[in-house]
């Protein structure tokens, strides 16, 4: 079973959204499990402090290498195969391929940073891989982390009700999703386009793949190298 551990400063954030819907139904079901350690329990002295003010000056602050790997030793066994991962703006992105490899796998143990993020040496003495949801900051890794969790638990075989409802969406194949439609057949003067409507299974999922592509070459022509701007429309 995919067993996620989350260690964060904030554990009442979880599993929040994650305990609804999709990801939620598949927690109550025992389909995956979710377990968050709380890092300050680590922490040091009376006010159980995570952090101190980064070397060689600056703002805020930084959490401790030392805190952060003692809440890590005492939380994952050291045979424990799970990929340890650190949610970072500096991580590889992630990506649906990647959340789908990370599904398959036995589970992950997620590390949420906060303040300015966290001392280099507990990344690299407990080989941490840092993976970002996006280029821009948040305030906290705990977002990130359910970003990563949702998009992992999601592909887990028995959450969604049917195996395929994964395989056409955006990303799998490279490409954005089409346009979807269903009733009323007219909204506000809208109509939902024949082809759809006309039951020839063939020309709908060409109609539909065609769509991918141009909606692909519009948006994102960084997703797939072979259709670039220049190239000619495929033909009709
Ligand atoms: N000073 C850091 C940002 C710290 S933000 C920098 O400039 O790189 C505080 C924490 O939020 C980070 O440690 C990380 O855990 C989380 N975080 C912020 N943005 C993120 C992103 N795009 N992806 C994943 N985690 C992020």
């Amino acid at each position: 079973m995919f067993h996620a551990t989350v260690f964060t400063l904030y554990p009442a954030m979880f599993p929040g959204p994650l305990g609804q819907s999709l990801s939620g139904d598949g927690l109550a079901r025992g389909l995956w499990a979710l377990e968050t350690v709380d890092i300050r329990d680590h922490g040091h002295g009376r006010h159980r402090a995570v952090d101190d003010t980064p070397a060689g000056g600056g703002p805020g602050m930084v959490l401790r290498a030392d805190v952060l790997a003692a809440s890590i030793d005492a939380g994952v066994r050291s045979e424990d195969t799970r990929p340890k991962l650190l949610m970072s703006p500096r991580g590889k992105p992630l990506t649906q391929a990647r959340a789908r490899e990370l599904s398959a796998g036995p589970g992950v143990v997620v590390v949420c940073g906060r303040f300015e993020g966290v001392d280099e040496r507990v990344i690299e003495a407990r080989g941490l891989q840092e993976i970002s949801v996006g280029d821009y900051v948040l305030s906290g890794g705990e977002i990130a982390a359910m970003v990563l969790l949702d998009a992992c638990v999601r592909l887990i075989p028995g959450i969604m009700g049917r195996i395929e409802s994964g395989g056409d969406e955006s990303f799998e194949n490279g490409l954005l999703e089409y346009p979807q439609y269903t009733r009323p057949r007219d909204f506000e003067g809208r109509a939902i386009p024949d082809i759809l409507l006309g039951g020839d299974h063939a020309r709908i999922a060409r109609w539909r793949r065609e769509r991918s592509e141009s909606l692909t070459r519009e948006r994102r022509p960084d997703l797939q190298p072979s259709i670039s701007k220049t190239d000619p429309k495929p033909a009709r």
